[in-house]
């Protein structure tokens, strides 16, 4: 589903737009000169209903380079080690993140508990992956013609990026799990999740006054994207918490 001149939605579960496997975040595919890049990699139960979509947008799977994560929750990082093994794809992620999906710690990254209250099938399994690049706050991560700048916005979750691109003069911000569609917040009861952190983030991106607003769940904002962001961190300012997605 292309979203932009460089932009494509390839993956999406039921807590998005229903493309791909049920348990699967959205996952954004961008597509530089210099060859294509995932942002996330969706949950890894299968990757062929986003390997059908991006062949019908008419991309060559042969100039995927890399998977970038947002961050080491199953939904988000479970198949990076399928498009690494399958199509090359160098994994790139925080180093937190890199240091849970390289062991596949299940306590760390919360799937035993997100099993235990239901979001995953018991028999769900991540497959630790190696990462080869770990990224931090200000790194500009380049792709032929195009450019992410990192951006660290912990308090889903430890190790949490977010990722601005600059496309024809909009700024494009991928921001995982960290606010959504109406100034919405994931804020859940893992052992990483931490409210003030949550909220440092949020300022941080308010601050980006970015156009479009491309979060790991629901709906997309191609242009304003900033207004859910300022909703979210004008409530905050208002000493409340922004409702949940969940
Ligand atoms: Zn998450």
């Amino acid at each position: 589903m292309r979203l932009s001149e460089r932009i494509y939605l390839v993956g999406g579960g039921t807590l998005g737009f229903g493309i791909s496997h049920e348990l699967d975040c959205h996952v954004y595919l961008i597509d530089g000169s210099g060859g294509m890049v995932l942002i996330d990699s969706g949950a890894g139960v299968t990757i062929e209903p986003i390997i059908r979509n991006i062949q019908r947008d008419g991309l060559d799977l042969r100039r995927l380079k890399n998977v970038l994560l947002t961050h080491a929750h199953a939904d988000h990082a479970g198949a990076a080690f399928e498009w690494r093994k399958r199509f090359g794809a160098v994994v790139a992620a925080s180093k937190e993140a890199a240091e849970y999906v390289r062991n596949g710690d299940e306590e760390k990254i919360s799937l035993a508990v997100a099993k235990r209250g239901g979001f995953y099938p018991k028999d769900y399994a991540f497959h630790a992956c190696p990462v080869e690049r770990v990224l931090a706050e200000g790194d500009r991560f380049k792709f032929g013609d195009l450019e992410l700048e990192v951006i660290e916005t912990p308090g889903h979750c430890s190790g949490m990026l977010s990722f601005v691109l600059k496309e024809q003069g909009q700024r494009v911000l991928f921001d995982g799990d960290t606010v959504f569609h109406d100034g919405k917040l994931l804020i859940t009861n893992v052992w990483d999740c931490d409210l003030q952190e949550y909220v440092g983030s949020i300022q941080k991106l308010a601050a980006l006054k970015v156009d479009a607003l491309l979060p790991g769940h629901l709906t997309v904002s191609l242009s304003q994207g900033a207004r859910h962001i300022q909703k979210a961190w004008d409530t905050l300012q208002g000493l409340a918490v922004p409702p949940n997605i969940i």
